[in-house]
């Protein structure tokens, strides 16, 4: 299993360099075990790893769902190579070994060693390794449009991201937007034949410093939260500008609808214009990504914390490739090994403690969801 950690995170499995070579890695962990293993190749050197073992069907079957890339290791000095796959101190460092080759690796060994022992599988396991979640999720998109049809019934879905065995069930969704004030270019000097883009971008983010999105707090999560995180405008000192552009990175709590969201800062536009014709903006999304929230109340859940930790349910702010899978309407769990706190950072590791625990974690799921 560390072997196998330590080649993922050799694979060096960021967007640019794709999955391939990572997904290979996984499947020929699988090699001679009595397992359906594809290797699904697109894009170029993009790549899910699709694992699935076949039982006698009596019970729902479990899918886990994890992610092979990586993202890059950044510009700040490590101080080992970000993709050597070095074992030092009881720990695997190396950029992944927490987010989330370690999981990759326990779920795969336990499926591995569930099999090993002969254990009767009354339903299926299905393992998807999926590429792009850093990205755009290209990875598990593929899987709903291509996979979603043939799975079987559900019992529940485990996604062994790095939560330090944390049970989440609930995070917040994304909501990109890009906002562009439209103006009209004029000389320099003429300044009041033209129509300064920028100024009344000026004039939008003072309008929406203090704006607070309307819609009832989340018990946990708490309000959805608005940032204007970059900004970009004009061409030249000497011309004025016709085009400024803000950044806006919301993330909205679980049921939120996005469209509500825009329409209220489509307001906000409306009665700059309606104050001032001459102020124009539009508004487009760049990435919209749902919440997602199970229900805690379910038997999965509430089994899983007895089979598990104990602890109850928690939920987190970050978003994940849950959100993707909220159609299928199964519970799930987000648990894993690793720390939250050294993801996308330098010097990320995994303490091997640590991934043989989730081991044991995901066969004591395996087998008592499916036997
Ligand atoms: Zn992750």
């Amino acid at each position: 299993m560390i072997n196998l950690l330590k080649n993922l995170v050799k694979a060096r499995s960021t967007a640019d360099v794709g999955e391939l070579q990572a997904a290979k890695v996984l499947a020929d962990y699988f090699e001679n075990l009595p397992v359906d293993v594809n290797v699904d190749n697109f894009d170029g050197n993009r790549a899910n790893c699709n694992v699935r073992v076949k039982s006698t069907g009596e019970k729902p079957a479990l899918l886990f769902v994890a992610h092979i890339d990586v993202v890059p290791p950044g510009d700040q000095q490590w101080d080992f190579e970000p993709f050597a796959g070095i074992e030092q101190d009881g720990k695997v460092l190396g950029r992944g070994s927490a987010d989330m080759k370690a999981g990759v690796a326990a779920t795969a060994a336990a499926i591995s060693e569930i099999l090993a022992e002969g254990t009767e599988l009354k339903g299926d396991i299905i393992f998807t390794a999926a590429a792009g979640e850093e990205t755009d999720s290209c990875g598990i998109l593929r899987f709903v449009n291509n996979d979603f049809d043939t799975l079987p019934p559900l019992a529940g879905i485990i996604i062994p991201e790095p939560t330090g065995f944390d049970i989440v069930t609930a995070h917040r969704g994304i909501l990109w937007l890009k906002i562009t004030t439209k103006g009209k270019t004029a000389h320099g000097s003429m300044p009041h034949e033209g129509i300064n883009a920028v100024v009344h971008m000026a004039t939008l983010i003072n309008a929406l410093k203090d704006f607070k999105i309307d819609y009832p707090a989340h018990p946990q999560m708490g309000d959805c939260t608005m940032s204007i995180n970059q900004v970009h405008g004009g061409n030249a000192t000497n011309v004025i500008p016709d085009n400024c552009t803000i950044n806006i990175d919301i993330r909205p709590v679980p049921g939120q609808p996005h469209q509500d969201i825009i329409g209220q800062l489509q307001s906000v536009c409306d009665k700059l214009t309606a104050a001032d014709k001459d102020f124009q903006a539009e508004i487009h999304i760049d990435r919209s990504v749902g919440a997602m929230e199970s229900d805690n109340n379910s038997e999965f859940i509430k089994d899983f914390s007895k089979i598990t930790t104990g602890a109850g349910p928690i939920t987190v702010v970050y978003t994940t490739d849950a959100s993707h899978l909220t159609d299928l309407n199964i519970p799930i769990t987000i648990f894993g090994p690793g720390e939250t706190s050294v993801c996308h950072k330098p010097n990320e590791f995994v303490v091997i403690e640590e991934v043989q625990k989730a081991k044991e974690y995901y066969k004591k799921i395996i087998k008592h969801y499916l036997t």
